[in-house]
């Protein structure tokens, strides 16, 4: 998928690569009495993936759908490859991609058939079979899109969104339903967008996804931020990990806390299995095996285990059911 810069049919100069693709600042988005967005603040560089987490209702869509342009906002500014997104909504249209769950296909048209009739609108669509081959679908060239598995239907979808080579795509649960070959297919176009300089805004309730997928990670609740950063920084702040060993039980724990940094919690569970936690780096690590090895002590079984995206998830936004 070679990409070119695109050209600008409507003559509206592009941003500066500097600036963002996206740039959310304090936005705000009330249905009635419910405010669904309460002052967001979000910005998505180009050739970067950005996650948007957070549970049902925690205003994910309403804040895509406003970027989009779908809907208009009642408080803050979004602006989309430097434009605003309701009053240069014909300008953005041939830009910005946008993947909705709901496919968004004539239900009798053949899935080659629609591909093409979407890369027929662009003026530098992306080659349309190797599109078709790389998610899988050449097999369903010829099959009503009706017809076609939700998982099809959900590939056809991504190739209709990105086929038209757009500056900015918004994908909305991208791989919900899909079989691990397809996700893994969808996976490589996403990392494939990244690497033609695209920004990518994906929502996803699938937490492995987003730690492989995105650069930086918004999670929100009830319409707010409740945090940011990389993956890495998600997963390592705060208590950062545990470390855990097999070793005879008893050992003196007040002289294995004494060697390790300040912080750390060491406690023995069942049979000698040792439990410490604390941000786990390598002199953590090293501390831990020397202070076993003065000891003539074997640490068996030694293993570091980091917090999830997961873990980190659950954390902030609660285990409750919404
Ligand atoms: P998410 O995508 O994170 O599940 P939404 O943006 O769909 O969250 O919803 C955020 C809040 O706004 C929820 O309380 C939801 O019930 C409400 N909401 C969403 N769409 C509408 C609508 N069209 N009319 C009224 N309330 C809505």
């Amino acid at each position: 998928m070679a990409r070119q810069r695109a050209s600008y049919p409507c003559g509206v100069p592009s941003p500066p690569d500097s600036q963002p693709a996206l740039d959310v600042r304090d936005l705000v988005k009330r249905y009635g009495a419910t405010t669904a967005v309460a002052g967001l603040s979000l910005a998505v560089d180009r050739g970067s993936v950005l996650a948007l987490l957070g549970p049902n209702g925690a205003g994910k869509t309403t804040t895509v759908e406003v970027c989009e342009g779908f809907r208009h906002a009642d408080g803050g500014s979004v602006r989309v490859l430097g434009l605003d997104p309701v009053r240069d909504a014909a300008a953005l249209k041939p830009r910005i991609g946008v993947m909705l769950q709901s496919g968004g296909a004539y239900p009798a048209a053949r899935a080659g058939e629609m591909l093409r009739l979407v890369a027929s609108y662009a003026a530098q669509p992306l080659p349309v079979d190797d599109l078709l081959d790389m998610l899988g679908l050449q097999d369903a060239v010829n099959t009503p899109y009706r017809r076609l598995s939700g998982g099809q239907q959900q590939r056809l979808s991504l190739a209709m969104a990105i086929v038209g080579r757009p500056e900015l795509v918004f994908l909305d649960e991208p791989t919900a339903g899909l079989d691990p070959q397809a996700r893994h297919a969808t996976w490589k176009v996403v990392e494939q967008l990244r690497a033609d300089g695209v920004a990518v805004v994906l929502t996803t309730h699938y937490m492995e996804e987003a730690e492989r997928l995105a650069d930086r990670v918004v999670v929100i609740d009830h319409g707010k931020q409740v945090a940011q950063g990389s993956p890495a920084e998600l997963t390592h702040a705060g208590a950062a990990g545990q470390l855990r060993f097999s070793a005879p039980p008893g050992l003196p724990l007040d002289s294995l806390r004494a060697a390790l940094p300040e912080g750390c919690r060491v406690t023995e569970g069942e049979r000698g299995s040792y439990l410490v936690e604390g941000a786990v780096d390598p002199h953590l690590l090293s501390a831990v095996t020397s202070w076993c090895a003065e000891r003539d002590v074997l640490a068996a079984d030694l293993r570091v285990e980091r917090r999830t995206l997961e873990d980190v998830f659950l954390e902030l936004t609660g285990r409750e059911l919404r």
